[in-house]
């Protein structure tokens, strides 16, 4: 601590020197004595004390205890350089990183997650399948076992960037030369290249295969329903491990069963005699024909639950209804025999007509179903 130089000479400045002196003057140097800029061999030496120079001086405080005890004041400071994080980040937060960021060398990287659209048949949906589905994706070259070099040979450490995987180059701009970091361009910032690439994948690596894999979609599923393949996506960088595939599910529409969350719709006609008497009905729920009980008076837009006869929730033991709405047709062609009965029946009924009420109203009633 004894043989460290005064701050003020390392700054080149007078002890009067104003803060913006400090501050151009400090660029000045350290622009001059960035070990990437510079190349003698003290050079890096010089940038560290110009910084912790900096550092003292460019703060108030720290600038008038020093003045003040010289590097005795030292231990108040708090000016340990290893606190900073290296050259290129003391770099970056004075100049606001003009330098360039740096691209380091990639670590592991997970592979990119993969999504594939699956059609499905709506009775699929509601009792659950299995799919084979063909996913076209790079998987890791078995010739080369990965490392893209042909079996027999080795790679080398990449020529241009020296392994480091990135290049530094000085460029000039207004304010001085800074230094720029790029990956390397010959070996894309591995570090190492392939003098014998391997044959099956031209040293890529991977090859692009089709992989056939079965996907189990559980009863309940919709359109839209994520299924997602853990570690079936694409494999990972050096080492890093493989993204998901996402298995994104269409449900075909049924060409009579209609979805409502999971009570499943179906609409059903009777006729009008069935609908004054009352009948008993066979309808279809989504496995089998199922009795249901039409009581007398049923009018078009009467909707009747049948109770745990719709789709199963996702992961619950559990149901959602069937809803039956019934429409009353009447008949376009009688028999005479039909329309004789007709008229008898109309003599009994009367001629009088109603104007429907909102609560009565078949189109309220199907509009509150799906609007619900
Ligand atoms: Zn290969
Ligand atoms: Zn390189």
């Amino acid at each position: 601590m004894a043989s460290k130089r005064d701050y003020y000479n390392i700054l080149e400045i007078e002890r009067s020197a104003s803060n913006d002196d400090i501050k151009r003057s400090y660029r000045r140097l350290a622009r001059q004595y960035h070990p990437d800029v510079n190349r003698e061999a003290n050079a890096e030496t010089k940038f560290k004390e110009i910084n912790e120079a900096y550092k003292v001086l460019s703060d108030e405080q720290k600038r008038a205890a020093y003045d003040r005890y010289g590097h005795a004041a030292e231990g108040g400071f708090g000016t340990d350089f290893n606190g900073f994080g290296g050259i290129s980040e003391i770099f970056e937060e004075f100049f606001g990183g003009v330098g360039g960021r740096t691209s380091r060398r990639g670590g592991p990287r997970r592979g990119a997650d993969l999504r594939y659209d699956l059609n499905i048949e709506f009775v699929e949906a509601v009792s659950g399948v299995e799919k084979e589905i063909g996913i076209a994706r790079d998987e890791t070259c078995t010739r080369c076992s990965g490392s893209g070099a042909e079996p027999g040979t080795t790679s080398v450490t990449c020529n241009t960037c020296k392994g480091a995987g990135e290049v530094r180059r000085i460029q000039q701009s207004i304010l001085g030369s800074f230094v720029n970091v790029s990956t390397c361009p010959t070996c894309r910032g591995e570090g190492e290249t392939i003098p014998v690439s391997c044959i099956e994948c031209a040293g890529k690596k991977l090859v692009r295969t089709t992989r056939m894999l079965t996907v189990k979609i559980p009863p309940g599923v919709d359109s839209g329903t994520q299924i997602r393949l853990t570690g079936e996506g694409q494999p990972g960088k050096q080492n890093g491990p493989s993204g998901n595939l996402y298995v994104v599910l269409n449900v075909k529409p049924h060409h009579f069963f209609r979805r409502k969350d999971n009570d499943v719709v179906v609409e059903i006609v009777i006729n009008v005699a069935q609908a004054a008497l009352g009948d008993t009905i066979e309808v279809p729920t989504l496995e089998a024909k199922e009795t249901l009980d039409i009581p007398a008076g049923t009018q078009t837009g009467a909707i009747f639950r049948m109770r745990g006869k719709g789709i199963p929730y996702l992961q619950r033991n559990r149901r959602g209804d069937q809803l039956v709405i019934i429409q009353v047709n009447v008949p376009t062609r009688l028999t005479d025999e039909q329309r004789e009965m007709f008229t008898e029946l109309s003599k009994t009924l009367g001629r009088e007509v109603i104007a429907q009420n909102e609560k009565g109203s078949f189109m309220d009633k199907l509009k509150n179903l799906f609007t619900l």
